[in-house]
């Protein structure tokens, strides 16, 4: 279990075979430990959640505009409910699953495969949002029991990038022990290249142990050269910091007590001295004071005037 969250985690970006693949890896250990301290999450939750966490930032970081962000929707029909994950450019990232507690006995503690968790039936669905204009936003039907074969599967059918990508959280009886990600592409020029998506296959699946690689103490670094420096590998020397981090704000919180409308607002006031809201995306408590919601009461009183 590591100590520090919200630090450490990093993500770099690497290029080979004269651009024709990109890479992109990504250790995510603390900010999935965060997510499962916030949301008092089970060791399967929180797997199930650092999984598309990392695949939403792997996914984000191929996105050109500084604001952009991807959000990722798995909507299987089991009893995990929806796993939400959003994540930036920049490397923040935030999520929850409806079932936070939920735990099942998995036939292997450290497989991917979420089995009945997860479901058969139901969707994932990924928007692109670079931060103007309508969100591009695509969806496929679940295909598999593991996250990043959805996610996989995605890629290659709705936004038709030949891909691989592993994801994986290990967990421990003191909580998340190593989490990461990796994502390959093949670049539109070399995609005729029919011996490369040979070459690209073979080689990940030699790797299917990503997060073994990590334990053992491997930086994404070494296992990027490992995987790929014999094919012109080019490594981006700078590395990305990535972390949780939501976008709940107090303002947002006493905008959305607004719609209470001042009847309901006064009750809380008389009632409770206050409201308690918390953030679905982060968990985080906000409170809010009689003098915050008499606040949005004039405030309220004023617009009904002008308007
Ligand atoms: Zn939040």
């Amino acid at each position: 279990m590591v100590e520090n969250f919200g630090t450490g985690d990093r993500l770099i970006r690497a290029t080979a075979v004269d651009g024709g693949i990109k890479a992109v890896a990504v250790t995510t250990t603390n900010l999935t430990a965060e997510a499962g301290r916030r949301h008092k999450m089970s060791a399967l939750t929180t797997k199930a959640l650092g999984q598309t966490m990392t695949a939403a930032l792997l996914l984000a970081s191929g996105m050109k505009q500084p604001q952009a962000r991807v959000s990722i929707r798995l909507n299987g029909d089991g009893k995990l409910g929806l796993i939400f994950a959003d994540a930036g450019f920049d490397g923040t990232v935030r999520g929850y699953v409806d079932n936070p507690s939920l735990e099942l006995p998995l036939s292997n503690p450290n497989s991917l495969d979420l089995g009945s968790a997860l479901g058969t039936n139901g969707f994932i669905q990924v928007i692109r949002d670079v931060g103007y204009g309508t969100p591009y936003s695509g969806n496929v039907e679940l295909v598999s029991s593991e996250i990043s074969e959805n996610i996989t599967y995605y890629l290659v059918s709705s936004e038709q990038i030949p891909s691989a990508l592993l994801t994986g959280v290990l967990t421990d009886d003191n909580g998340v022990d190593v989490a990461g990600g990796l994502l390959l592409q093949i670049m539109p020029q070399a995609r005729r290249d029919y011996n490369l998506l040979e070459l690209l296959d073979s080689r990940v699946k030699s790797l299917s142990e990503f997060t073994a690689l990590l334990k053992q103490g491997m930086t994404l670094r070494q296992i990027i050269e490992n995987l790929l420096g014999d094919l012109g590998l080019n490594i981006i020397p700078e590395e990305q910091p990535v972390k949780f981090k939501c976008r709940c704000t107090f303002d947002r919180v006493l905008g959305a007590l607004r719609m209470f409308g001042e009847a309901e607002l006064r009750e809380m006031i008389n009632e409770d001295q206050g409201a308690e809201a918390t953030c679905q995306f982060c968990s985080e408590i906000y409170r809010a004071d009689r003098f915050d919601l008499e606040k949005i009461i004039l405030n309220l009183q004023e617009s009904a005037k002008s308007s």
